[in-house]
């Protein structure tokens, strides 16, 4: 340790990274991480945290139009994106404050500034100062991805979203992944009007089939539109300060305002992996083994920058499992199988475990069950909006593989759901589970 200014130098503090420090520091070693942004990272700052904060807060529009069906009068009610946008923030800044505590308690030295890595052992922070470190953790996230046509810059990114000045009366989102199905929830909800542009034809690839189809026919139904096969061609800013989106084979789309989510880059521009040798994959990804280690000994790697599983808590995982290994003398590694996933779109998605297709690839012919189901609040509300669960099952063992579902509060009850998935439960064993009535969740157990 002597020859070194720390035992682990880590470079960014988003979730992998704020883990991984916290806890080798608990262990007792010397710890500094530097941060160029804000502490949290992508999903305390401008992700996760705020966009559901967003989304809680577009539901009251359609909770407000329910009211009168339950009775209530309400006076005339209207909605100021900014005064939810600053609030947001200001939660966001108090959440980044907890961060930030965290790892002053812990003892971790934190350097608000980029670092570079200059050498196996070495950082460079942007004040030209070195920093030598045993081992190295890089944890700088992922970075939106931006369309290389002409006039692209005229587009923002979700780093954007959550501080525009003003509702927009036209948006376009291009993408129709997490990012672009969440957005156009929030954004149609508080009245603008949403167009979804997509390069293939479907949204949501990789979620099963028939829950992501309904969410396109609700989404539809509500008014947002959907432009598939649409490759973009360019962006022209108008005389009014509009755009006119141009796509391939299409006509012009004209927006207020145009949000990009078409995915997210491994962030190592400028990381210096050059200099210590670093290998990444043909995406940028930086590679590492089942320990989370590179090709160089000394240097590890967590969360998005890895590209294995965009989601937050797999990173903190990650950073949890980093840091257990090398400095508490507790070796273990992340479980990838029957992670749980949730798209915040309005009615929001979740899912665990196989899908119908993943199913049918693997065992042939999976037992299908399903629940298609009107909820008792929107029964009242006079609400057409169905729900829809899949359990997906065995075709021998009767093992529930996969539960997929799209309904108000999915992934309230999908992430308990889920621990019976992970332990490997059977059908019959959902069907012993008592039904909790009335609920949504108790069709988890009544289907035939
Ligand atoms: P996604 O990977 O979810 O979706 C990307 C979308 O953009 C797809 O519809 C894809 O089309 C399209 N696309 C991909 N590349 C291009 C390209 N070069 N040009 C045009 N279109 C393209 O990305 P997001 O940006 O929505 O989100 C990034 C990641 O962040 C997610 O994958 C997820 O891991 C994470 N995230 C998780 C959330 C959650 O847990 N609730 C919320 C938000 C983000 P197609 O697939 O049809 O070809």
């Amino acid at each position: 340790m002597a020859d070194y200014d720390f035992d682990l130098f880590v470079i960014g503090a988003g979730s992998g990274g704020v883990r991984a420090s916290r806890v080798a520091a608990a262990y007792g070693a010397k710890v500094a991480v530097a941060e160029e942004h804000r502490i949290g990272g992508t999903c305390v700052i401008r992700g996760c945290v705020p966009k559901k904060m967003l989304v809680y807060g577009s539901h009251f529009a359609e909770d407000l139009h329910d009211a009168a069906r339950y009775g209530w009068t309400l006076g005339e009610t209207s909605f100021d994106w900014k005064v939810l946008r600053d609030n947001v923030n200001a939660d966001v800044d108090r959440i980044e404050g907890l961060y930030t505590n965290t790892l002053d308690n812990n003892k971790v030295e934190i350097f608000k500034e980029r670092a570079t890595i200059t050498g196996a052992n070495e950082v460079t922070l942007a004040s030209g100062r070195k920093v030598t470190a045993k081992f190295i953790l890089i944890a700088t996230g992922a970075w939106p991805v931006v369309p290389k046509v002409p006039g692209a810059e005229f587009g923002i990114t979700s780093n954007e979203v959550f501080y525009i000045d003003d509702l927009p009366k036209r948006v376009v989102i291009a993408g129709a992944g997490y990012i672009a199905n969440e957005f156009a929830g929030i954004f149609h909800a508080l009245g603008s009007k949403v167009t979804v542009v997509n390069r293939s034809d479907q949204i949501l690839r990789g979620y099963d089939e028939q829950i992501r189809d309904r969410l396109f026919q609700i989404s539809t139904q509500k008014g947002i539109e959907f432009v598939f096969n649409a490759a973009f061609e360019k962006v022209e800013k108008q005389a009014d300060d509009s755009l006119s989106i141009h796509l391939e084979g299409h006509d012009p789309i004209g927006a207020d305002l145009l949000l990009y989510a078409i995915g997210r880059s491994p962030k190592i521009e400028g990381l210096g992996l050059d200099h210590a040798a670093v290998d990444i994959d043909e995406k940028g990804a930086i590679i590492v083994d089942e320990d989370n280690r590179t090709n160089v000994p000394s240097i590890y790697a967590v969360g998005d920058v890895t590209n294995r599983v965009q989601l937050t808590p797999v990173a903190i995982r990650e950073g949890q499992a980093f840091a257990d290994s090398v400095f508490g003398n507790k070796p273990h590694r992340v479980d990838y199988a029957n992670i749980p996933s949730a798209v915040f779109s309005n009615p929001p998605m979740a899912g665990v475990g196989l899908t119908e297709k993943q199913a049918r690839e693997q065992f042939g012919a999976p037992k299908i069950f399903t629940s298609d189901f009107r909820p008792m609040r929107n029964v009242l509300a006079g609400k057409a909006e169905r729900s829809l669960y899949k359990l997906v099952v065995h075709p021998d063992t009767d093992v529930v593989l996969g539960i997929h579902m799209i309904s108000p509060d999915a992934p309230e009850i999908l992430q308990a759901a889920a621990i019976a998935v992970k332990a490997g439960l059977t059908k019959a064993q959902f069907d012993d589970t008592v039904a909790l009535h009335p609920s949504m969740a108790e069709e988890l157990v009544l289907m035939k």
